[in-house]
């Protein structure tokens, strides 16, 4: 089956203190579909004036607004109001980050119902949430350690996944009692802007969430540098990541930083190999490749490497490349041109140091004629550490295949990038799964599965993947400041 894709260009303002701007009046960004270069929507291209207009905002709602005070019933029930009305919205949301970011619709789909569930995760949290007692502290001492909000939190988005990245901070925050100043990505601020109107819709109070659209040397690095806002939640590539640490140096605001990755799918030779077959292909070419979590190094077992290689490859060349909002397809286009450019030099860079294509590395059949930025689901074999493609993240459909003999040898080639973020492991030996995920340097393993959890499952980064953790208890403490007072009678 395939979706009618929307037919009028949606134009958006800026959304401060609880109202959009007209959209009209002022210079924009215009973002065109990945599939054939229609105009899909326009945004308003936010400035420095708009940005602290927004931290000015966020800080009069957290210093004198009534959200930080509000209990925290009622914050968990607004929060329950916005994933009902997320859901009741949640069609035109998957087609909005369907057409912006060129992934299946149906994964679109999948990332909307994750997102709301998100939210009444985070309503549960809010109530849950309690402090500490301690009475040993000598005669007629009693201290409490109670958790308040962090105060004004940035959050600052990537392309890839619009709407679940945002809601992997956003409720959290408001569960904690934090006021925000959202900067999607320029390239698919719809949704974000879309749950702006849900969040005024369900009663979250003018001011509380503020969303900033531009670009991130106009916007992003205002929300850096300003010592209004004290915290900043990054996601995106590590070297964003380092530029926003250097710029908000002069603040001592806190920083939680969701960066790249370069993950492993280690298959040992005891894997149940149906299941480690399909989570190899699911673990490479998901969400167009184009997801931090993406495993997209294979390391496979010496003893089955040759077998295995044949039905991967043999399976590969059955995934259908095409339009997103076409019901078959498994792999859209690349976000823009200038990734799908960056995509290819990577195929040709891993074919010259070394790297053998076994499938795909080109245009993909039936789109050849289109302007849409495609490029074929690819397997390249034989790389080794000697490539960058065994280190540098590509974030495309591409996955690179490297043997090992040992389980030691699997974990020094996993570890062997800088990056940190996941890694996913396919053995029936489950002393061997605990002993390899134990080794692995990344903030999230899985076993005989790959890019999964829940909203109860912290994530994050090691290494240069970043720092802090989002979602689960941990994420939200990120949005919490802990405070202790200690009373003597
Ligand atoms: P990016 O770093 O180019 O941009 C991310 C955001 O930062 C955008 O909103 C951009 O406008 C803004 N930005 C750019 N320069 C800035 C500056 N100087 N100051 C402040 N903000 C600035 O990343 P991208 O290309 O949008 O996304 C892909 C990257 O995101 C990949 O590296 C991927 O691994 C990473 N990512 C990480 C996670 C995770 O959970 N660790 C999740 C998704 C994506």
């Amino acid at each position: 089956m395939t979706t009618a894709p929307a037919t009028t260009i949606r134009r958006y303002g800026i959304f401060v203190d609880g109202a959009f701007d007209a959209a009209d009046d002022r210079s924009s960004i215009a973002r065109n579909s990945p599939v054939d270069g229609r105009e899909l929507a326009v945004y308003a291209a936010g400035d420095r004036t708009d940005a602290l207009r927004a931290i000015a905002a966020a800080r009069r709602a957290f210093d004198d607004g009534p959200w930080p005070a509000t209990s925290s019933m009622d914050r968990a029930r607004t929060l329950l109001r916005v994933a009902d009305l997320m859901r009741a919205n949640a069609e035109r949301l998957a087609l909005i980050e369907a057409e912006e970011t060129g992934k299946p619709l149906r994964y679109a789909e999948s990332d909307v119902a994750g997102s709301a569930e998100l939210f009444e995760y985070a309503a549960g949290l809010a109530m849950a949430a309690h402090g500490e007692a301690h009475t040993g502290l000598g005669e007629g001492a009693t201290a409490l350690v109670v958790r308040e909000p962090a105060g004004v939190a940035a959050m600052i988005l990537p392309w890839n996944f619009p709407l679940l990245l945002l809601a992997q901070k956003l409720p959290f925050a408001l569960a904690a009692g934090c006021t925000a100043v959202v900067k999607p990505s320029e390239f698919t601020s719809g949704t974000a802007l879309e749950l702006a109107g849900i969040l005024a819709e369900a009663g979250v109070p003018a001011g509380v969430v503020n969303v900033v659209t531009g670009y991130g040397a106009d916007v992003g690095a205002v929300l850096a540098e300003s010592p209004d806002v004290d915290l900043l939640s990054f996601t995106g590539s590590t070297a964003t990541g380092h530029a926003i640490t250097a710029a908000s140096a002069g603040t001592a605001k806190r920083l939680s930083m969701e960066l790249g990755g370069k993950a492993a799918n280690i298959v040992f030779d005891d894997a149940d190999l149906d299941d480690a077959l399909d989570g190899v292909l699911f673990g490479a070419f998901f969400n167009n490749g184009e997801c931090c979590v993406a495993g997209s190094r294979l390391l496979v077992q010496d003893s089955i490497a040759d077998d295995f290689v044949e039905r991967l490859v043999a399976a590969a060349q059955q995934i259908r490349v095409g339009d997103p909002l076409d019901g078959s397809t498994d792999v859209g286009p690349m976000i823009h041109g200038g990734h799908l450019e960056k995509v290819r030099a990577h195929i040709a860079s891993a074919e010259s140091h070394g790297g053998r294509i076994a499938v795909g590395g080109g245009v993909p059949r039936g789109v050849e004629t289109s302007s849409g930025h495609f490029v074929e689901p690819t397997i390249v074999l034989d790389v080794t550490e000697a490539s960058p493609e065994f280190h540098q993240e590509i974030f495309g459909p591409v996955l690179t295949v490297t043997r090992f003999t040992d389980a030691e040898e699997a974990v020094a080639l996993a570890n062997a990038t800088e990056y940190g973020l996941s890694g996913s492991l396919w053995t029936k030996n489950i002393d061997r799964a605990l002993s390899v995920a134990k080794k692995l340097r990344s903030g999230r393993v899985w076993v005989n599965t790959t890019i999964d959890g829940g909203p109860q499952l912290p994530a994050g980064g090691m290494k240069q993947s970043g720092y802090g953790r989002e979602m689960g208890n941990a994420g939200f403490e990120e949005f919490t400041e802990v405070k202790t007072i200690l009373i003597r009678e």
